[in-house]
């Protein structure tokens, strides 16, 4: 297990030799202690990235394709030590951490390719004299910083667009899931990337690791993943040296059943978007709004699937539903329960803390709330936990209206079989991602991102590059 900070193609002890606990969140053992990177290995790792820069833009787009391909393979060689690692530091059930392995891993090979295909531009001048050009430079060194929920997916999602685009990169991990991130650095280190290409910086001082980030002309661009209040700190932070963001921040996703769906499917992908990650997703289903026909049956079917949901250790053989991060994720989530409740809700299974045992009290019962309305903290904020609040609706306008009323719009979901209100819909909610009649849309292939206070910028997808690169426009008088 790789401890240290890895800065210039080697893992190094935190400058002051300070180190922090990281911690399962389903038990509270100490997994490891992790260098505690600060300002001043911060910005050793920029220094290193701006070093590497030179050469790593000048290697062909197919040699870059080659080092993101290795580091793949080696991610699917070592797939169960990686899923059990962010299982041990994120609560994660074992077969989700799984997932998330081969999820992260694609975007190495999505990007691997994707790099080939930075094409340039002619424009035809209005003088014969002169040829104008557009070319695409990747644009300096970009710096990453990532959230717990997804520790190995959330670095990869931004390495691979930065690394074929030909940028070099500096990843500060959350304090929670630095572990992850290493094990992709010392991966990185084994495939043969060049020294300073990729460098992780652990530590709890985020503001500090960010500030010497941001605090240099070098790092050209910042892609941020995380709450929409720290996302806000980093945008007025990044005037300093105007430098470009990609904000993916926080979600309110409703999750809208129409009376003519497919009732299985809706409850299946409930299901899927619902509990991944015991509901810690920034694109996981916040508010279930139900056509009044089918509301009963949706809630009795969806009330039987999540009892049956099995609460345990995220690395313990059969769980469903791993521990809430931390306590402030728990006491959230708890809060949002006991307020649905004061106002009228109810809870037709959960509810309450579960008790695992040999485990700490870290769980939330999976639940289901009816009789919600726009009034509660649960239908007006991120809950980011197993709670599953359901509102009745009678017509598409009502739906789409309370879909809109909410600052956030990263993703929606749809279930119907009407074409003609696919349509509608797709165009009137305002989210930057739509899923119709499908709870799981994030690809690789495909851009990833909000709008409003949900983010700005894509990741993934051919869109997911150009936030790499920068745009010179050349003119070439020839005669
Ligand atoms: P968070 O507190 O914003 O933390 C995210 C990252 O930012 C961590 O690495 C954290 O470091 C760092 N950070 C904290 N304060 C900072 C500061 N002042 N300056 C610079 N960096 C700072 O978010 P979270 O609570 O971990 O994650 C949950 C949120 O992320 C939810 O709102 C969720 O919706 C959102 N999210 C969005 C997406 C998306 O793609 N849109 C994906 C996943 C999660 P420390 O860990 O050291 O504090």
């Amino acid at each position: 297990m790789h401890t240290a900070c890895f800065i210039d193609g080697a893992f190094v002890p935190a400058r002051d030799g300070r180190t922090f606990a990281v911690r399962n969140p389903a038990t509270d053992a100490i997994v490891a202690q992790v260098a505690e990177g600060g300002a001043g290995d911060a910005r050793a790792a920029v220094d290193a990235a701006a070093r590497a820069f030179p050469a790593w833009k000048s290697l062909a787009a197919i040699e870059r394709a080659r080092h993101l391909r290795r580091i793949a393979e080696l991610m699917h060689r070592d797939a169960e030590r990686l899923a059990d690692l962010c299982s041990q530091e994120c609560g994660k059930p074992l077969a989700e951490a799984r997932t998330e392995v081969s999820y992260a891993a694609s975007f190495l090979e999505w990007y691997a390719e994707e790099g080939k295909r930075v094409y340039g531009e002619t424009i035809p001048a209005s003088d014969p004299a002169k040829r104008l050009l557009v070319l695409r430079r990747p644009c300096g060194v970009a710096a990453a910083i990532t959230p717990w929920n997804f520790p190995i997916a959330m670095v990869t999602r931004k390495m691979g667009p930065a690394l074929a685009a030909g940028c070099t990169q500096v990843v500060k991990p959350a304090e929670q899931t630095p572990l992850s991130a290493l094990a992709i650095a010392a991966l990185a280190g084994e495939a043969g990337l060049p020294a300073g290409v990729l460098n992780v910086v652990p530590g709890t001082d985020a503001p500090a690791i960010a500030s010497a980030f941001l605090d240099t002309l070098h790092v050209r661009h910042v892609s941020f993943t995380g709450s929409t209040e720290v996302g806000r700190i980093l945008l007025r932070q990044s005037a300093e040296q105007v430098v470009r963001m990609s904000l993916e921040l926080g979600g309110h996703a409703p999750f809208i059943v129409f009376d003519d769906a497919d009732l299985d499917a809706a409850v299946a992908g409930a299901m899927a978007s619902k509990f991944r990650n015991a509901g810690q997703t920034c694109v996981c289903a916040n508010r279930f709004l139900v056509q009044r026909g089918v509301h009963d049956a949706f809630v009795d079917r969806l009330t039987a699937a999540v009892a049956a949901l099995k609460v345990g250790d995220g690395r313990a053989a059969g769980t469903q539903i791993g521990p809430l991060i931390d306590d402030a994720g728990l006491r959230k989530a708890e809060a949002h329960v006991a307020d649905a409740r004061a106002l009228g809700a109810r809870a037709t299974t959960g509810g309450a803390r579960a008790a695992v045992a040999g485990c700490a009290d870290r769980f939330m019962q999976p639940t289901v709330l009816v009789g919600v309305t726009p009034a509660m903290r649960c239908f007006r904020e991120e809950t980011f936990g197993p709670v599953a609040p359901v509102c009745a609706f009678d017509h598409e306008a009502d739906a789409l209206r309370i879909a809109n009323d909410t600052p956030y719009g990263l993703a929606a979901y749809v279930f119907t079989r009407d074409g003609a209100r696919i349509v509608r819909m797709t165009e009137e909610l305002q989210y930057g991602i739509v899923g119709v009649n499908d709870a799981l849309p994030a690809t690789a292939q495909a851009p990833f991102g909000g709008v409003k206070h949900s983010g700005l910028g894509r990741e993934g997808g051919r869109q997911g590059i150009e936030e790499y690169l920068d745009l010179r426009y050349v003119s070439w008088r020839v005669g």
